[in-house]
C-alpha cells in the first residue's frame, strides 16, 4: 500500500515552532517517512518574513530527493501579477501545485473577472490549486470548482471546521455540495486542529469530521496528511498516521485511497 503525506511543512527556521525552530528540518522528516514507510510527502513551503526562500528550500529539497519529497509552490495569488508567480512555480520550482493561505477572511475576489488570469495560468501550466478555506469560504470554493471543472481543487485540514460547526452538522457546513464536483479535494489533516483535546488521537470529535467527510463525499476525495512538524507539538508523526491507519477502522480499499492512492492521482505523483 503506498503511503503519501499531502502536507509538510519543511524548513531549518521555521518559527510556528519555536523555541525548537529546527524540528522541521529535511534531514528529520525523511527520518519519521523512513520510520513509517512512508513513501513520500508533499512539502507545502510557507514564505514569510522567517523562511522568505522558502518555495526555492523546498524545490531543492525535491530535486535531492525525487523519489520521496515532492514540492508545491506559495504563491500569493491576491497579488496583481499572480500570473507570473504561477508559471514560476512550474519553470523555476517544478512544483506539482500551488498553494494559498489567504490574509484576509473573505475570499469571494476570487471570482472576481479580472482574476481570471490566475485561473488560465494554473490551466496552462497543468497545476493543482491547494487552498487554505475556511466554512465562511465554502461558497466561493464550490463556485470556483463549478466554474473551473478542468482545475483540481485541494483543501487544508478537513476544510478547518474549527468552531463553525459540529461534525453532527448534516451538511458539512455547506461543503457536502462538492459531492456534484469530482475536482474538489479534502486532506484529511492536522486532526489536532480539529480535536477537542489536541493530543487525543483518537478524539471522537476530530474523527467525527473524517467520518462526515467521508459519508458525504466519499472515500475518493480524502488525502491523508499530518501537516508536520506543528502537528509534533501535540502527536508523534506515527500517530498522525495511526488516526487514519488504525483509528478510522476504514475498509481496506478505502484506507489504500486516503493513505496514498488519491494523492498519487490528484497530484500525478
Ligand atoms: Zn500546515
Amino acid at each position: 500500500m503506498r503511503i503519501i503525506d499531502a502536507h509538510v511543512h519543511v524548513g531549518d527556521n521555521y518559527q510556528p515552532m519555536a523555541p525548537f525552530e529546527d524540528t522541521g528540518r529535511v534531514d528529520r522528516l525523511l527520518q519519521e517517512m523512513d520510520e513509517c514507510e512512508v513513501e513520500k510527502a508533499v512539502m507545502l513551503p510557507v514564505v514569510a518574513d522567517f523562511s522568505p526562500d522558502n518555495n526555492a528550500e523546498c524545490a531543492r529539497w525535491a530535486r535531492q530527493h525525487p523519489d520521496r519529497l515532492v514540492n508545491v509552490a506559495d504563491v500569493a495569488l491576491h497579488q496583481a501579477n499572480a500570473d507570473e508567480d504561477i508559471a514560476r512555480a512550474r519553470e523555476v520550482y517544478e512544483a506539482v501545485a500551488v498553494s494559498y493561505y489567504p490574509s484576509g477572511g473573505d475570499i469571494s475576489w476570487m471570482l472576481d473577472p479580472e482574476r481570471e488570469p490566475v485561473w488560465e495560468a494554473l490551466k496552462t501550466f497543468d497545476l493543482l490549486c491547494n487552498l487554505h478555506v475556511t466554512p465562511p469560504n465554502y461558497s466561493t470554493l464550490l463556485e470556483l470548482a463549478r466554474r473551473h471543472t478542468d482545475l483540481r481543487f485541494v483543501c487544508n485540514h478537513l476544510a478547518l471546521p474549527g468552531r463553525h460547526f459540529e461534525p453532527s452538522d448534516a451538511t458539512y457546513g455547506g461543503l457536502i455540495n462538492a459531492r456534484g464536483l469530482p475536482n474538489v479535494y479534502i486532506k484529511a489533516s492536522a486532526f489536532y486542529a480539529a480535536a477537542a483535546n489536541p493530543w487525543d488521537l483518537r478524539c471522537p470529535r476530530a474523527l467525527g469530521y473524517f467520518a462526515a467527510l467521508l459519508r458525504d463525499l466519499g472515500s475518493s476525495r480524502l488525502l491523508w496528511g499530518t501537516d508536520w512538524p506543528p502537528t509534533s507539538r501535540h502527536l508523534t508523526y506515527r500517530q498522525a498516521l495511526e488516526i487514519i491507519r488504525t483509528g478510522a477502522e476504514l475498509e481496506d480499499d478505502a484506507l489504500e485511497l486516503v493513505l496514498g492512492a488519491n494523492a498519487a492521482r490528484v497530484f500525478g505523483i
